[in-house]
């Protein structure tokens, strides 16, 4: 593939059907997002929150972009914003992986740490206390803006469709912001009403009721319902521990030859508990959204 910039390598990442025993004789196919140039499934969303500002007059030359991230977004945004000789800011809370936060800094973003205790909501405070202080700035606001699911419905949702032109009887998907998982829910649902949506997140996140408490499974997990959820139906939340994540993380190096990070091993686990559920030899498509390259000093694999 020729290409004439980065930017013409982002999204149409690999769909790969996993080689691993299923309950009810079902498949699981997995979307590759560590195939992005950025690293992660974020590199869409980078692009798509710049494009969308400029589109709205809301990004100038001169306009400083300012952004709350655990750090995928971060990347993604830096990445996109060189195409347009932006200055970004970024705020990623203290627990966020080293890895990340040198990627954005190579990028040329400059970043802006706030107390781990405090999570993506001071972080998001931090942001927006940041912009009222500098003059011609835009926080694009990843979990607000539909800009963030429409991201993944225009991109991910039709490539999947592409791939599997057949019934796709679940989508399983961690949730951060939540646009991954809402926007490519609502393209596939369209095609498949009865398709079942399940969401992914970690122990100590609270959708599933809490109690809320930190854990080690990077990138989802939230602190408040995500917005977007209201777009489509949820039919079920998977809750899953930090030491199964890391588990199908170690065990896909180990059996698969793929480096995917932990919200990458929830996915899997989560994936193998829905399969328990549906009618056998049923067709689950879930997302590695980055990989375990950017978590080696978390210990990953020891
Ligand atoms: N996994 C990882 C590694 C991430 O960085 C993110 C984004 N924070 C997600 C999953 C969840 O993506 P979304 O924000 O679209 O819900």
């Amino acid at each position: 593939m020729l290409v004439d910039n980065i930017y013409q390598t982002i999204g149409n990442t690999p769909l790969m059907k996993l080689d691993i025993k299923v309950p009810n004789g079902s498949n699981i196919y997995a979307k590759l997002e560590m195939f992005n140039p950025g690293g992660s499934i974020k590199d869409r969303l980078g692009v798509n929150l710049i494009e969308d500002g400029i589109e709205k007059g809301l990004i100038k030359d001169k306009t400083t972009i300012i952004e709350p991230t655990a750090g995928n977004t971060g990347i993604g945004v830096a990445l996109a914003a060189q195409k347009y000789h932006l200055t970004v800011k970024l705020v990623v809370p203290d627990q966020f992986s080293q890895e990340k936060q040198v990627l954005m800094k190579a990028l040329g973003a400059e970043l802006i740490n706030t107390p781990a205790e405090d999570g993506i909501v001071g972080a998001i405070k931090k942001a927006r206390d940041l912009a009222s202080q500098i003059d011609d700035s835009y926080v694009p606001m990843q979990f607000v803006n539909e800009a963030n699911p429409q991201t993944y419905y225009k991109t991910m949702g039709q490539e999947i469709l592409h791939d599997i032109p057949t019934k796709i009887d679940a989508f399983v998907a961690g949730a951060g912001s939540g646009g991954t998982f809402v926007g490519t829910a609502k393209a596939l649902l369209e095609k498949n009403r009865e398709m079942k949506s399940i969401t992914v997140e970690p122990a100590g996140s609270i959708l599933n009721g809490g109690p809320k408490h930190s854990h080690r499974t990077e990138g989802i997990g939230v602190e408040f319902v995500p917005p977007f959820f209201k777009e489509i139906k949820v039919d079920d939340i998977q809750t899953i521990d930090d030491d199964d994540a890391f588990y199908y993380v170690r065990w896909m190096a180990k059996n698969l030859g793929l480096f995917a990070g932990s919200s990458s091993g929830a996915a899997l686990a989560a994936s193998l508990e829905v399969a328990r559920t549906l009618p056998s030899n049923s067709t689950i498509v879930t997302v590695f959204p980055d990989s375990s390259e950017r978590y080696l000093s978390k210990h990953i694999y020891n």
